[in-house]
């Protein structure tokens, strides 16, 4: 018996990557042109894709330092990737059937790490907030990223760690966290996915599973 699942948003539930990073990244190399990057756009997408691929955790902060811009520049990247006006979203049908499907295991909560006005917009598009019982946000840059808000959150609904599953995209942030606190972690790898490449950098970065799509997590969690 399962107490509480816990899912991430970018890349696990919404194909961030998609339908918004393309845009988001145009975004985010034009604001830096402005704020002062001299390369040309061609190679401010070349390098930010190689950053990406490498694992980089501060995409834009080290992209301006490659290019030989200065910390505001690589900010200002930051800010216009994470913080803009949603378009309108649909959920893929293989997820909303998945959500209804673990919400039918478990009491669900939304953990998102980002700016809170992007992320709440993402969740009113795709109107799925009815669908946990809370959703958590976790500002950008947090220290300890998003292990402290899912220590309190399982303190604040009595959940007890090994009866929680915790799934998300992203080895160094959501498995990391919930490994940290004793969850049953399963790292959803989309392919194409912004964080599809990196690998765990330890065991704490170990899932307990890894699936391809959260549409295969239901089974999983049946099996
Ligand atoms: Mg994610």
């Amino acid at each position: 018996m399962l107490d509480g699942i816990v899912l991430d948003l970018d890349d696990t539930i919404l194909d961030t990557s998609g339908l918004l990073v393309p845009v988001a990244d145009r975004r985010a190399v034009a604001a830096m042109r402005d704020a002062g990057l001299r390369a040309g756009a061609d190679v401010a997408h070349t390098t930010l894709r190689a950053l990406r691929r490498e694992g980089c955790e501060d995409l834009f902060g080290e992209l301006a330092r490659r290019l030989g811009a200065d910390a505001a520049c690589g900010h200002a990247g930051t800010q216009a990737f994470f913080d803009y006006d949603v378009p309108a979203l649909t959920l893929e049908p293989d997820i909303e059937s998945a959500l209804h499907a673990l919400r039918a295991i478990a009491p669900l909560a939304l953990l998102t790490a980002g700016v809170e006005r992007t992320q709440r917009a993402k969740v009113a598009r795709l109107d799925i907030e009815p669908l946990f019982v809370e959703c958590v946000h976790v500002p950008l840059g947090s220290p300890g990223g998003k292990q402290p808000a899912l220590r309190d959150l399982l303190e604040r609904r009595q959940w007890r760690p090994e009866h929680v599953v915790v799934a998300g995209d992203r080895p160094s942030g959501d498995v990391r966290a919930g490994n940290a606190l004793g969850c049953r972690t399963v790292l959803v790898r989309r392919p194409g996915g912004e964080f599809a490449e990196h690998e765990p950098r330890g065991p704490e970065e170990q899932p307990w599973r890894t699936i391809e799509s959260l549409a295969e997590l239901p089974a999983l969690l049946h099996a």
